[in-house]
């Protein structure tokens, strides 16, 4: 996958936030990483590029995103925020083994968001969660 540093740029220019290196850096790794990885992940991977990043910087960017609506916050898993940057209505596999998240297509009569209202209540966001074993640990397994 190609990820462009210029197309980033102007989605945050667009949204009002600042292009910093730091964001951006954050921002192409998310694009580059569609496992939906956790603040620690991002983290641990930029610090060896990017001496300067501090773990405070990656939370702190991860909320303003989110806040502007550039990336989603993810909580499958019930222990720790997973942060998105498909930002279309979509679902979730988490793998129980590896605790990597997939996005699935998975066809429900409100995926499209024509649909915006369910017993009275306004649709805003539609998340909808899997979980179980991946094809990859499932490769491995029985190659056991
Ligand atoms: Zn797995
Ligand atoms: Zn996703």
């Amino acid at each position: 996958m190609i990820t462009n540093m210029k197309h980033i740029k102007n989605e945050l220019e667009q949204k009002g936030i600042k292009p910093t290196y730091q964001r951006l850096c954050i921002l192409e790794y998310l694009h580059a990483h569609l496992v939906h990885p956790t603040v620690e992940m991002i983290y641990d991977k930029l610090v060896e590029r990017v001496p300067t990043m501090s773990k405070t910087t990656v939370y702190n960017t991860l909320k303003l995103l989110s806040e502007k609506g550039v990336i989603n916050e993810i909580t499958i898993t019930g222990t720790e925020v997973r942060y998105d940057i498909n930002c279309q209505s979509h679902h979730h596999f988490l793998c129980k083994k590896c605790g990597k998240i997939y996005d699935v297509d998975v066809t429900c009569p409100f995926a499209n968001m024509d649909h915006k209202e369910i017993s009275g209540h306004e649709i805003q966001e539609i998340h909808g969660y899997f979980k179980g074993i991946c094809k990859e640990c499932l490769t491995n397994q029985n190659n056991e």
